[in-house]
């Protein structure tokens, strides 16, 4: 076959389909012009899902009389007028393609009016050509109606699905919209009825919680982090809420809804591991300098590229990092309890008998080394206050002045202020012992023990050893050689609690862990926080349970143990006073 050059009309054709897919982007593309016009109201109309009708109304500047017939002119725009512009951008258009596209592939009426003007104009295109061109007098905006889009292209029109599939895109399409510009009143009608409206609000968490309902600030962790490079603003939930709310992310950067997967991957990052099930929830801002942000990769802008991506990465891990842990401390700290305050000393007698672990020469909860459990609870829990007022209480006061209650030896469950938590013993634990050994290089606490401890290694547990060797010290394990197959145990870290059993569980774990590599120290002490951490089955005192949440909710990533497994699941009061339908 010859090479032939399309004809003008086939090519418009072609290119307007890059631009123009269904008719949620002719929505997009007329809110972004009404937008660029600074509208303060927006109004979008729709008729079987916009396949027979789109139309947005808008308060905006208007188009001069004598220019509206350019807007149908491909690359006609009022918003950039040179490339070199394309690097300070910050309208929405730039291509002026869009109206020429729509123009093409449909019926097409703009119709508008200045401020100040004696009258507008009103203009009927079909499928580009221009069959009416006249005068109209409307209040200053501009509206334009898009009818029986791709009418002029049968295979592209049999694409679009139903009614209320493509009414759904186009309601996703105003809701990122109005998610950006709160200031901005938003409504979507059909000749029903009203299908969303968003009013004007003051402030962004406002029109966040108007667009999602179900979203009550408490549960939000708020996020703020400036560069000149670069800011980002915006709002996490917290893991162990998002399974209600799935695939709520959203990425807005320089004012646009964009699809960007370092970011997700940034945002994934800095949360810590996550379980495969859960999936956090985030509404992002990030801005930056027009010249750092590539916004013309994609015909439909919903993909741009930052100039560093590196920077860009670890900048927004880091902050989604800090305002996750920041949060964990703040929302669940004991001191900011009232109602922990008032607890009282639980009567000694009765803590002793719920002790049944031997493990002399054992560290409690904290590193230090004790022999048996304190007598005064206030020693261990340090910054915890119990009030100075026994009340007169003898040895009888029941437990339920008690503050942490363990379910079957597995689980803690605590009071915090928005509800109810419930921790993993373990999972927690686990977490704890892998922080503390991989936050302070070399300097991890450790326990020397009074009697090192002698464990058997087969040969391959052996081998393993010896090419390990140098870098358990750095995780608090110092162990040397001891005769053939067997090595001795000096140090463990501190709080771990490992005897040989679990010693030598361990390395048959380094040997059958094909992935642990030769001082692969996060791996290396995944294994061992697992080992030496408390077993479900293990009683734990008052003083225990309270420290290990302490020390868990001051981890950096506390939500999870090294392997991606839940620590701790919340039950707000809303949660429960929905479960027993209090609402
Ligand atoms: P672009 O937005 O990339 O400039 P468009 O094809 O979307 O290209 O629009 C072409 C031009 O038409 C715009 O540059 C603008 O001058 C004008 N225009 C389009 N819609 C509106 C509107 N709602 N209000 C005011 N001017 C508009
Ligand atoms: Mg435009």
């Amino acid at each position: 076959m010859s090479i032939r050059i399309l004809s003008a009309e086939t090519a418009a054709k072609i290119a307007a389909g890059e631009v123009i897919i269904r008719p949620a982007s002719a929505v997009k593309e007329l809110i972004e012009n009404s937008l660029d016009a600074g509208a303060k109201k927006i109004e979008v109309y729709l008729k079987e899902g916009g396949k027979r009708l789109v139309k947005v109304v808008d308060d905006g500047e208007g188009i001069p009389s004598d220019e509206v017939e350019l807007t149908i002119k491909r690359f006609a725009t009022s918003k950039l007028a040179s490339a070199g512009d394309l690097v300070r951008i910050s309208s929405y258009g730039f291509r002026g393609e869009a109206l020429a596209s729509m123009a093409e592939v449909s019926e097409l009426t703009v119709e508008t009016q200045q401020e100040g003007t004696q009258s507008g104009i009103i203009l009927r295109v079909k499928a580009g050509k221009v069959i009416e061109k006249k005068e109209t007098v409307r209040s200053r905006g501009t509206t334009v109606s898009v009818s029986n889009l791709f009418f002029n292209l049968p295979a592209r029109r049999s694409f679009l699905r139903g009614e209320s599939y493509e009414r759904r895109m186009i309601l996703a399409v105003v809701r990122n919209y109005a998610l950006l510009h709160p200031e901005i009143r938003f409504e979507v009608r059909t000749p029903k009825r009203k299908v969303a409206e968003y009013t004007s609000c003051r402030d962004w968490l406002e029109r966040i919680k108007s667009v999602y309902p179900k979203l009550k600030s408490a549960e939000l962790i708020p996020l703020n982090q400036k560069h000149r490079l670069l800011s980002i603003e915006g709002y996490i939930i917290r893991p162990d809420q998002s399974l209600e709310i799935k695939k709520l992310q959203r990425i807005f950067f320089n004012n646009r809804p964009v699809i960007y997967r370092a970011i997700y991957r940034a945002v994934i990052e800095g949360f810590g591991p996550q379980p495969d099930n859960v999936v956090p929830f985030f509404i992002l801002k990030l801005n930056s300098p027009a010249d750092m942000l590539d916004s013309n990769i994609h015909p439909a802008k919903t993909e741009v590229r930052y100039r560093d991506e590196r920077f860009l990465f670890d900048f927004v891990s880091q902050a989604v990092r800090q305002a996750v842990h920041k949060e964990a401390v703040s929302n669940l700290t004991y001191t900011q309890l009232p109602s922990y305050t008032h607890l009282r000393p639980y009567p000694k007698s009765l803590t002793h008998p719920t002790q049944p672990r031997d493990d002399s020469a054992q560290l409690n909860m904290h590193g230090n080394r004790q022999s048996s459990p304190p007598t005064d609870p206030a020693i261990v829990s340090g910054s915890y206050k119990y009030t100075e007022d026994t009340g007169g209480e003898t040895a009888d006061t029941p437990l339920y002045h008690a503050s942490f209650w363990q379910l079957q030896e597995t689980y803690i469950l605590a009071q915090v202020s928005s509800g109810l938590i419930i921790v993993d013993q373990h999972a927690a634990h686990e977490r704890i012992l892998f922080e503390e050994m991989l936050t302070r290089l070399w300097k991890t606490p450790r326990q020397r023990l009074l009697f090192p401890l002698i464990v058997e290694l087969n040969p391959e547990e052996y081998a393993i050893f010896e090419e390990i060797t140098d870098y358990l010290p750095e995780l608090g394990l110092e162990a040397k050689p001891f005769g053939p197959d067997q090595i001795m145990i000096e140090t463990l870290p501190a709080d771990a609690k490992m005897g040989p059993a679990e010693l030598s569980a361990l390395f048959t774990d380094f040997v059958e862990s094909s992935e642990v590599k030769l001082g692969n120290r996060e791996k290396m002490a995944a294994f061992i926080a697992c080992h030496g951490a408390i077993k479900a089955g293990q009683r734990l005192s008052q003083q225990e349970m309270e420290s290990l949440i302490n020390r868990l909710f001051r981890c950096e990533t506390p939500y999870f143990c090294p392997h991606g497994r839940p620590t701790v699941i919340k039950f707000t009061m809303s949660d429960l006073d929905k479960r027993f339908g209090r609402f």
